[in-house]
């Protein structure tokens, strides 16, 4: 690009280190953060910092439903992560994989965690709330279809 179009844009694309997909801003309930727009595949994330994404990754995980930090518990109580928002009522717990949360998706209905479910048609995902909520989604590659 020239030099003088360097201020067309005001916003800066932002890219991920690690996937190379662009960033975006994030008004998290912890306040404003940068995620890879390839979540949750990708789950790199940084702090911001004056509107801008730090320089440092952020190595803490965010939870799938509220964006609060996922933290790790005691090695004597299991491999798993759980969600930082507990006392506040989000009671996401993931298995722990080579030392990174599962991947988990949203129900785009009610917002409550999806399990992946073995149908008889094969595998689907299916709303942890069922069945209070009935949502269902396609499986594609380990990762629902929405
Ligand atoms: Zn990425
Ligand atoms: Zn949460
Ligand atoms: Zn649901």
């Amino acid at each position: 690009m020239p030099e003088t179009n360097r201020n067309a844009t005001s916003q800066r694309i932002h890219y991920c280190p690690r996937c190379k997909k662009t960033l975006r801003r994030i008004e998290g309930k912890m306040g404003p953060f940068w995620g890879c727009t390839g979540f949750p595949e990708c789950r790199t994330s940084f702090n911001d910092v004056g509107g801008k994404p730090s320089g440092d990754v952020d190595e803490h995980y965010r939870c799938p439903l509220c964006t609060r930090r996922l933290v790790r518990a005691d090695k004597e109580k299991g491999d798993y992560w759980f969600c930082s928002g507990y006392s506040k009522g989000c009671k996401v717990t993931l298995a722990d994989i080579d030392g990174v949360p599962e991947a988990a998706y949203q129900c785009q209905k009610c917002k409550h965690l999806l399990v992946k479910r073995n149908g008889k048609n094969g595998v689907f995902w299916g709303c942890s709330e069922y069945p209070s909520c009935t949502a269902s989604y396609r499986d594609k590659n380990n990762r629902p279809i929405f």
